[in-house]
């Protein structure tokens, strides 16, 4: 496909009634009207071709057109359409088993249909154990800074990026934030582990100082995504539980973009030792983007306190399409070629043989720093490396819109504090080919060599 690839004329024509997320409503930027996909790549309906070096929104971790996912998902709509999970069917049932062998444990799964749904879910269970087994006034959800958890209002509370929060506010009551490992732009002193180390101690230091009898849940990405790729030594997550574990507060992992293969584990919490999270939340890789569908893996421990003979303490939550038939075929499906073509495996290889080719890009004086695990890339940009002052952001969108003409989709980290929009985020779906990947990573360079003269 790369050879169709010059961009001829905007797309959209006609005025739109189409609300886009996440864009200025300028009338004079047209969006792409995406029409037909193959891999890692989709055409306009120009005929342009790009490749998805963010696959969509982190989430089509096996690429368009997968003929085996989309057979699944008609095979179940033709033969059970819908029934509400307040009963069973074999879909479920089956992946539910599925996630809790590949989590490890022993793990009981509630669907949704969402990362934000998925993460309310977490939520609530949290309270409720701690309700149940005789701490009803831990009730409160920490996370860090930068992170992002989701858009509805619980989620968006425990999303700690204030531009994306600021038109909503207040959040809802009982969410609190700390600071997160990023040794880049530090407040201690000491190397990366050290540092990292520290930012952990602030986790034990802020439930010791609200009170550990109050604090219910403790929620983070293993790899801060959207906020700008920030990967802490693994002895940061090794530390973390070990302080949750200490002051009963329930450890809940957002692996919504890095499940499912997408750091080169199949979760993102197995890069650390002996970690096994109370809660596991996932969405988008579980089903590759086919379908929408949301899951909430929690400990048997935490369930059996809703076991409910004799009392009243069952979960009162419901999802009228979570864990619909269609989606969990389709999880299934997903899962079964990521074992098979052990994509795992291969993120893992192709990122040290090809993506690592990124890590180059430091040699330019606006990279202030290259941060990669896996298929998961974030350079930090920067106007001066002494200084660490954030890449302008109209010189932000020029790197975009430089590496779109090119055919290159790739993306920037959210709203996150102002004026600290300046990490560029690549996260190519797991089955890019070779080609690809050499395809991305020459174009990246070629932009900055056109940007910012050729220094490499
Ligand atoms: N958690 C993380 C880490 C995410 O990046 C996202 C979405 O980008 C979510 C949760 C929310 O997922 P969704 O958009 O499916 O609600």
């Amino acid at each position: 496909m790369k050879e169709e690839m010059e961009i001829r004329s905007v797309t959209e024509e006609k005025p739109s009634h189409l609300w886009h997320a996440m864009h200025r409503h300028d009338p004079q930027v047209k969006q792409l009207v995406a029409v037909k996909g193959e891999g890692g790549w989709f055409t306009d309906e120009a005929g342009n071709c790009y490749l998805d070096g963010v696959s969509g929104l982190w989430c089509l971790n096996l690429g368009h057109g997968r003929q085996e996912i989309i057979e699944a998902c008609a095979a179940q709509m033709g033969k059970l359409t819908y029934v509400p999970l307040t009963m069973s069917h074999q879909p479920a049932l089956q992946l539910a088993t599925k996630l809790s062998d590949l989590l490890g444990g022993n793990y009981q799964c509630f669907f949704s249909n969402s990362g934000s749904e998925a993460n309310e879910t977490a939520f609530k269970i949290a309270r409720q154990y701690h309700k149940q087994t005789g701490n009803p006034e831990k009730y409160k959800i920490i996370s860090r800074y930068r992170s992002y958890h989701g858009n509805t209002l619980g989620a968006l509370s425990a999303t700690a990026q204030a531009n994306r929060r600021v038109k909503y506010d207040p959040a809802v009551p009982g969410f609190l934030h700390v600071y997160p490992p990023y040794a880049y732009r530090s407040i201690f002193n000491g190397t990366k582990e050290e540092s990292d180390l520290k930012a952990a101690q602030l986790v034990e230091d802020t439930i010791r100082w609200e009170g550990e009898e109050t604090v219910a849940a403790f929620i983070m990405e293993p790899f801060i995504s959207g906020g700008g790729v920030l990967i802490p030594s693994m002895e940061y997550i090794e530390r973390v539980q070990d302080i949750c574990n200490r002051y009963n507060v329930v450890l809940i992992m957002d692996e919504v973009v890095s499940g499912f293969g997408r750091t080169g584990e199949m979760f993102g919490f197995m890069h650390a030792n002996a970690v096994q999270p109370d809660i596991v939340t996932m969405a988008k890789g579980l089903t590759s983007g086919y379908l929408p569908l949301g899951a909430t893996a929690v400990k048997d421990k935490i369930y059996q306190s809703f076991k409910s003979v004799g009392k009243d303490n069952h979960f009162r939550h419901v999802s009228t399409y979570g864990g619909h038939p269609a989606a969990c075929a389709v999880a299934l499906k997903n899962i079964e070629i990521i074992e098979r073509e052990n994509v795992v495996q291969r993120v893992h290889d192709l990122a040290k043989s090809h993506l690592n080719a990124l890590q180059r890009l430091t040699k330019y004086d606006h990279v202030g720093e290259v941060r990669q695990i896996g298929f998961l890339v974030g350079l930090e940009m920067v106007e001066d490396k002494a200084t660490k002052e954030p890449l302008a952001d109209e010189k932000m969108v020029g790197i975009l819109q430089n590496c779109k003409q090119r055919g290159l989709i790739i993306g920037r980290n959210g709203d996150t504090v102002p004026g600290q929009n300046n990490v560029i985020i690549i996260a190519p779906p797991l089955t890019s080919t070779e080609e690809d990947l050499m395809f991305l990573v020459e174009t990246v360079t070629d932009v900055f060599n056109h940007l910012f003269g050729s220094n490499i």
